[in-house]
């Protein structure tokens, strides 16, 4: 899965795209799915990954901690400061 955007000459956003490989996410139960694309959606807004392995975001780089182990599947408070923290 990956994410990219591009900016026009004002800085101002273009184009964002995200994709989904189905050869993993097929076999997610929809929640889990959601949680993907949202961390994806992120990544477009300009969010990194977030390493730390206990991080409760949806930023957090591991599906299988964020859905599996905690059922992240939005945003969260500290996504929503890091949206900010950009815009
Ligand atoms: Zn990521």
């Amino acid at each position: 899965m990956y994410s990219y955007s591009t900016y026009d000459a004002n800085a101002y956003f273009a184009k964002a795209t995200c994709h989904l490989n189905i050869h993993y996410t097929n076999g997610y139960v929809q929640a889990k799915r959601q949680s993907v694309a949202m961390h994806e959606i992120g990544h477009a807004l300009g969010l990194a990954d977030i390493r730390d392995p206990n991080s409760k975001t949806i930023m957090n780089y591991s599906p299988a901690y964020r859905y599996d182990q905690i059922k992240i599947s939005r945003i969260q408070q500290d996504d929503i400061s890091g949206i900010n923290a950009i815009y």
